[in-house]
C-alpha cells in the first residue's frame, strides 16, 4: 500500500495524511522522521487533485473578451435573444412550401427576393400555395414558407421557378430558438475562455466578459550554478532556463508567472527569496530538492512551518518532487518543489501543479492528455518507478507511431525540444516491443 490516503472534506480540514510525511531523512534539519514508501504516480497525482478541489478561484474582474481568452470564466453567459432570432435559410435558394414540390418539377410563382440582412419589411412576404420566394442563406424564411430548396435543384424564368427536387418540411431552415432560447445558459461559470466562447460572447453582446483573475505564481530558481541569461556564465555556470520553461508553462495556462531572483544554495538567501515567493497564490522552486548537500529548500520551508503532502513520487523523472504549503493567519500558498533537472522541471509541472494553478483559475482540474499510440521499436527499463520518457511520434491520427527520443537523462533539454510527447512507462514492465500499443502523455 501506498502512503498517502486523504479524505478532504473541505479547504481547511487538508491535512498531512496520517502516515505519509518526509521522505528522505538525509536532509539536514528535516528531522528524523522516515517513511519507506513514495506515493505512486497516480497515489501523488489524486493527493494533489483532492488537494486542488479544496481551493478557492481568484477574485473575478471584468476583462474584454479578447483579454479575457485562456481565463476562466466566472460568469454563465447566457442568451440575450433567441438563437437564431427567426427562422434562418441555411441556403441560397427558394422558400417554398414542402406540400407544393413533394412532386417534381414543380413550376411556382416568385412573389419576392429576401437577402440577409435586409430590412424587415422586405421579408415580410407571405408564400402561399403556389408561391416561392428566393432567399439567401442567413435571410429569415417568410411567412407560409416551412422549406428552402437550394438554388442548384431549381431554375428561375421570369417570375417563375421550376424546382426540381422535394424537400420535406423543415428542410434548410433552423427554426427560430433552435439553437438556444432567450435566457438559456449558454456557457457556464468555470469553462476556459477559447475562441469558441469569445464567439459566444460576440454573438449575445457582451464585449466584457466576468474571468478570474490570472493566479500570480512565483517562480524560484534555486542553484549556485546558475546565471541569469543576460549575463555571460563562466566556465563551471550555466544559464537559469527552469525559470523560463516555468514562466512559459505558467502563462499557457491562464497564470501570471513572477520571476524571482536565482537563489543561492545557501539558507538566509533561499529564505529570504521564498518568504517572498509565498506571498502570491502558487510558488513553484526549482531545484535544491535532491539529495546533496546543498538541497536546501526543504530545510528552509520546514523552518517555516510548512506542511508537507509528499516529498518525493515514484517517478521518473521528477522522483524528488515536493508538493506542500505554508500557512500564514488565514492565508496558505501551496507550493512544489520541482527538481532542477529541466526535463524533470518541466514534466512535474505538467504532472502536479498544473491542476492546482487549474484550480487557482477557477477551472475544475483537467485531467493529463494521455493517447495510445504504436510503438515503432523495442525498448526495455528498469521496473519501480512510472516513466515519462521524451518521444517522437508521428503518423498522425490515423497510425500513430511513437519512438523513444536518444537522451542523456533529465538534464537533456536539447533531447526533449527534439521530443513531442512522452510516453508513459508502467512501473511493472521491463520489456516493450514494436507493434504494441503504449500510453504516450501529450504536453
Ligand atoms: P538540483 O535539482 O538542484 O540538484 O539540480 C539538478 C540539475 O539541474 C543540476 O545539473 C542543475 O545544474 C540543473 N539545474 C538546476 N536548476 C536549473 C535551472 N534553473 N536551469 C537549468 N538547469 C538547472
Ligand atoms: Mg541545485
Amino acid at each position: 500500500m501506498t502512503t498517502v490516503a486523504p479524505a478532504f472534506a473541505g479547504r481547511r480540514s487538508f491535512a498531512l495524511p496520517q502516515n505519509s510525511s518526509r521522505i528522505r531523512s538525509g536532509n539536514p534539519g528535516m528531522g528524523s522522521t522516515v517513511v519507506t514508501k513514495l506515493p505512486s504516480f497516480a497515489d501523488a497525482r489524486r493527493l494533489v487533485e483532492e488537494y486542488a478541489s479544496t481551493l478557492s478561484p481568484t477574485q473575478p474582474e471584468m476583462l474584454p473578451m479578447l483579454d479575457a481568452a485562456g481565463l476562466v470564466l466566472a460568469e454563465d453567459l447566457r442568451a440575450d435573444r433567441d438563437f437564431p432570432p427567426f427562422p434562418r435559410s441555411t441556403r441560397d435558394g427558394f422558400a417554398v412550401r414542402s406540400a407544393d414540390v413533394a412532386v417534381v418539377p414543380s413550376r411556382l410563382r416568385c412573389v419576392g427576393e429576401i437577402r440577409a440582412g435586409a430590412p424587415i419589411e422586405d421579408s415580410a412576404i407571405t408564400v402561399r400555395a403556389g408561391e416561392a420566394a428566393e432567399i439567401m442563406t442567413g435571410a429569415p424564411v417568410p411567412e407560409g414558407a416551412d422549406a428552402v430548396v437550394m438554388v442548384e435543384h431549381a431554375e428561375r424564368s421570369g417570375d417563375a421557378v421550376v424546382v426540381q427536387r422535394t424537400v420535406a418540411a423543415g428542410e434548410n431552415v433552423v427554426a427560430m430558438g433552435a439553437e438556444a432560447r432567450r435566457g438559456a445558459t449558454l456557457v457556464a461559470r468555470g469553462t476556459r475562455v477559447n475562441h469558441t466562447i469569445v464567439a459566444i460572447a460576440a454573438a449575445i453582446g457582451r464585449p466584457e466578459i466576468a474571468v478570474y483573475r490570472r493566479p500570480r505564481v512565483a517562480v524560484l530558481a534555486t542553484g549556485d550554478e546558475l546565471v541569469d541569461i543576460n549575463l555571460q556564465p563562466s566556465a563551471n555556470e550555466i544559464r537559469n532556463s527552469n525559470s523560463y520553461s516555468l514562466a512559459a508553462q505558467v502563462q499557457a495556462v491562464g497564470g501570471d508567472p513572477m520571476l524571482l531572483p536565482v537563489a543561492r544554495d545557501e539558507p538566509d538567501d533561499l529564505a529570504l527569496l521564498l518568504r517572498k515567493g509565498l506571498e502570491t497564490d502558487l510558488l513553484l522552486i526549482t531545484g535544491g530538492v535532491s539529495m546533496g548537500k546543498y538541497d536546501l529548500v526543504e530545510q528552509v520551508l520546514a523552518s517555516f512551518q510548512a506542511g508537507i503532502f509528499f516529498t518525493g513520487a515514484q517517478i521518473q523523472p521528477g522522483r524528488p518532487v515536493v508538493f506542500g504549503e505554508v500557512k500564514s493567519g488565514e492565508r496558505s500558498t501551496p507550493f512544489f518543489g520541482l527538481p532542477g533537472n529541466p526535463v524533470s522541471t518541466m514534466v512535474t509541472f505538467q504532472l502536479f501543479a498544473r491542476p492546482v494553478l487549474d484550480s487557482l483559475s477557477g477551472a475544475k482540474p483537467q485531467p493529463l492528455p494521455f493517447a495510445q499510440a504504436t510503438l515503432k521499436s523495442d525498448f526495455t527499463s528498469r521496473t519501480g518507478l512510472t516513466r515519462f520518457l521524451p518521444a517522437k511520434l508521428e503518423g498522425g491520427n490515423v497510425k500513430p507511431l511513437v519512438e523513444l527520443v536518444h537522451w542523456q537523462g533529465s538534464g537533456d533539454l536539447m533531447a526533449v525540444s527534439r521530443a513531442n510527447c512522452y510516453i508513459v512507462v508502467p512501473p511493472d514492465q521491463e520489456r516493450f516491443s514494436a507493434g504494441e500499443a503504449i500510453t504516450i502523455l501529450m504536453p
